[in-house]
């Protein structure tokens, strides 16, 4: 499990997280919803432990991750975390599949097998033929697959994706939670995503609601009642 306990972060001045508390189960789908600027983003940043809370703690299985070394939580991300990001992030140099297998490459995977791992998750994820394209060279729907695919290359045991739909169409957004969602039920991975949609957080066990830096929450069989 997952577990935010009492976290504050506060960029200067500007607090982005006062008091947050949230649990994720093992292999749970939760869709955090809420208002731009309300913390959603810093709070998948904390739980990943990119960010380390002012105040609160962290926990993965029940061992803090907040007080770990950064050389530390680097290593649990690698290992058992995937991240995609909000905003761009993939090297536009650098070839679509050579993008996804970044993680790989840099945990020491040759480079054959590497390719050819990434290139497993295009068909998967409606990117046929486009492996040898440059990532400065993708639609803005394009790229937010790859860097999907980048994030779920190494399997890991949890996903974090800020709106990870956000750039696609209806259609090709219900095929990646439809991805997402066979990944939980059929590995146990635990999906952790923002999303401004309804449509997409319908897709998750629960959603959470992030307002002021603080969570609130209930399920899908509740928010559709
Ligand atoms: P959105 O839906 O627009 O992505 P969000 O809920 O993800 O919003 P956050 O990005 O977590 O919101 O930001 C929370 C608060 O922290 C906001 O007031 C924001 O301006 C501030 N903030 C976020 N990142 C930084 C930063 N790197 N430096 C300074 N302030 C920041
Ligand atoms: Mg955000």
């Amino acid at each position: 499990a997952l577990r935010a306990s009492g976290v504050e972060l506060s960029f200067g001045a500007t607090p982005a997280l006062r008091g947050a508390d949230l649990t994720i189960a093992t292999g749970e789908i939760v869709a955090v919803m809420g208002p731009s600027g309300s913390g959603k983003s810093t709070l998948l940043h904390c739980l990943a432990g990119i960010l380390v809370p002012d105040a609160g703690q962290i926990l993965v299985d029940g061992q803090r991750i907040d007080t770990l070394s950064e050389t530390r939580r680097s290593e649990l991300r690698r290992d058992r975390f995937g991240f995609v990001f909000q905003f761009g992030q993939l090297v536009p140099e650098l070839t679509a599949a050579e993008n996804v297998a970044l993680p790989l490459l840099l945990g020491g995977v040759r480079r054959k097998p590497a390719l050819q791992q990434a290139r497993e998750w295009f068909d998967r994820l409606g990117l046929e033929g486009l492996h040898g394209r440059r990532s400065g060279e993708l639609s803005g729907g394009q790229a937010q697959r790859v860097a999907l695919a980048r994030a779920l290359v190494g399997g890991p045991q949890v996903l974090f994706a800020d709106e990870p739909t956000g750039a696609l169409d209806s259609i090709t957004g219900e095929q990646v939670m439809e991805l997402l969602v066979s990944l939980a039920r059929d590995r146990g991975t635990t999906v952790v995503l923002v999303t401004h949609e309804a449509r997409v957080a319908a897709y998750a066990d629960r959603e959470v609601i992030v307002r002021d830096g603080r969570v609130t929450s209930f399920d899908t069989q509740e928010a559709a009642a």
